[in-house]
């Protein structure tokens, strides 16, 4: 069996940098599930298609064109890597990941991602439904506010707009969605390991994992 790490979590705690700096030093394959739900919100929008319409989001699901390579996105070749990262953008992978039928149809795709020597993948349901069967799962968690903070930092960074206040709604209002929907909540498996990054850094965060992958 090729084995797999899963990190899941609320939005903001990390788990995108720590996935890609745990694969980095496994020399393992990385998925970012997110991406995926992002770029599914993109193409609909891109087709008119609304973000409540289960019946037309699934045929688009079953047939999204999305590339991940060398750090970047491509949904039907186009490069959506900063499109994709927007608040809104975000807002609108919650809305299109909140519908069962959705879901259903990006489960293959996503486990067809496990390749030699390994994958290391997150998101919110990788532990307790895509890979239930992972031999190490992480739960990665921190406060609204540590969140919000460090999402701010991540936008300007990248020059694009942000709110401190707003970003703290948001977030609020994006994990309201992600733990109380009816399919795939977002919860810790029952045999994952609860990592609380709220006073952490990065490398603290990075040691705790490590820890867990040599054990
Ligand atoms: O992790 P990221 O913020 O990029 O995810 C965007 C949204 O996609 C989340 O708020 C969540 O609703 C959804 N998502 C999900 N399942 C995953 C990954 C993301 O429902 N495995």
């Amino acid at each position: 069996m090729i084995p797999v790490i899963t990190i899941d979590g609320p939005s903001g705690t990390g788990k995108g940098t720590i996935m890609s700096l745990v694969a980095e030093r496994l020399g393992w394959h990385s998925l970012d599930s997110g991406a995926l739900y992002r770029v599914l919100g993109v193409a609909a929008r891109r087709r008119g298609v609304a973000l409540e319409d289960a019946e037309a989001l699934v045929p688009i699901a079953e047939t999204l064109s999305v590339r991940f390579s060398a750090g970047r996105v491509y949904l039907d070749e186009s490069d959506v890597s900063t499109e994709i990262r927007t608040e809104e953008a975000g807002m609108c992978a919650s809305k299109v990941a909140a519908h069962p039928r959705v879901r259903a149809a990006l489960l293959d795709w996503q486990r067809r991602m496990v390749r030699e020597p390994g994958l290391v993948a997150d998101g919110r349901d990788m532990g307790t439904v895509v890979f239930p069967g992972a031999p190490l799962k992480i739960f990665l968690d921190a406060s609204p506010e540590v969140r919000a903070e460090r999402r701010y930092k991540q936008l300007k960074e990248k020059g694009l707009d942000a709110n401190l206040a707003q970003l703290v709604v948001d977030i609020r209002e994006r994990d309201e969605r992600d733990r109380n929907r009816p399919v795939a909540p977002l919860r810790p498996a029952e045999d994952a390991v609860f990592v609380d990054s709220t006073s952490m850094s990065v490398a603290e965060v990075l040691d705790r994992v490590l820890e867990e992958v040599r054990r």
